[in-house]
């Protein structure tokens, strides 16, 4: 009984919830692929495409980049090899509409979401680890937007989630060391190791 399940996985958290940290150590454990929108984005307006341009326009303010190209590019991202044995993805959907048509075209591929792992933390915790990150985008005006933006937008996608039973609630508020057990453990449990 050594076949790996495909697993199609979701982090969603709000800016500086952990999402990334967390990701990261379940695709070493599972070897899936790691698709962070957020990632992404940035590499792009590293490399001053035209499209990288674009979405810094958005990711100055604090705002969400808009759904068509978002989902385009992360369904582009899905056909790749590495996404074969299953994938995570950290940052993405954060709209309803994202949601419904990553479920559209993963169901017709018969990969369903398998699990959706939601972290919690206070906003107060995450101003307080944002400022402490100091990214590029990350000051308190547009942290304090990104988490209007997350609680608006992204909370209907939990309950969209809710919905087919897929969600792993997480009170995230610890270290990420002490968390990193709890979350791979949940998610183990979950998937049914
Ligand atoms: P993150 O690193 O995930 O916090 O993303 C940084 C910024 O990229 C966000 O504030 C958004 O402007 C943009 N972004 C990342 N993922 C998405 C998404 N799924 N939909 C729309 N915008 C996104």
């Amino acid at each position: 009984m050594s076949d790996k399940k495909y697993l199609a996985l979701i982090m969603v958290g709000a800016p500086g919830s952990g999402k990334g940290t967390h990701s990261a150590d379940i695709v070493e454990k599972y070897k899936l692929a790691h698709i962070s929108t957020g990632d992404m984005l940035r590499e792009n307006v590293a490399a001053k495409t035209k499209f990288g341009e674009m979405a810094n326009e958005y990711m100055q303010k604090g705002q969400l980049v808009p759904d068509d190209v978002i989902i385009s590019m992360v369904l582009e991202r899905l056909q790749k090899e590495d996404c074969e044995a299953g994938c995570i993805l950290d940052g993405f959907p954060r709209t309803v509409e994202q949601a419904t048509a990553l479920d559209k075209a993963l169901n017709e591929q018969g990969k369903p979401i398998t699990s959706v792992v939601n972290l919690i933390v206070e906003r107060e915790e995450i101003l307080k680890r944002l400022l402490l990150r100091g990214r590029d985008d990350d000051n308190e005006e547009t942290i304090n937007k990104r988490l209007d933006v997350f609680h608006a937008q992204t909370s209907p996608v939990i309950e969209y989630y809710e919905k087919q039973s897929k969600v792993i609630n997480i009170v995230a508020e610890g270290d990420a060391d002490h968390m990193r057990g709890i979350v791979l453990s949940a998610l183990a449990k979950n998937i049914g190791e």
